[in-house]
């Protein structure tokens, strides 16, 4: 089975910072990109995520899918 991943929907984001500081495996960072509503928005390294969720738990905006890595939501 593949490994379980976090997906961004960057519309969401409001920049807050909050993942970037929970994420257990430095998997995050912030882009330059700006999304509609005029923030910056998060994405992840996909090489480095380990799908531990703590992101989905912590973002106040629902920015966050985690996946079981085959299509299928876990959480989101
Ligand atoms: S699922 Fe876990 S490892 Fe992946 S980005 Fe979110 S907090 Fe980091
Ligand atoms: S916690 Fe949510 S709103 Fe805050 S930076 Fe992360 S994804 Fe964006």
């Amino acid at each position: 089975m593949a490994l379980s991943k976090a997906y961004v929907d960057p519309e969401r984001c409001k920049s807050c910072g909050l993942c970037i500081a929970y994420c257990p495996k430095k998997a995050l960072e912030m882009t330059d990109e700006i999304n509609s509503h005029g923030y910056k928005h998060v994405q992840v390294l996909e090489d480095v995520c380990i799908g531990c969720g703590t992101c989905y738990t912590v973002c106040p905006d629902g920015v966050f899918t985690i996946t079981d890595g085959e299509g299928g939501k876990i959480h989101g």
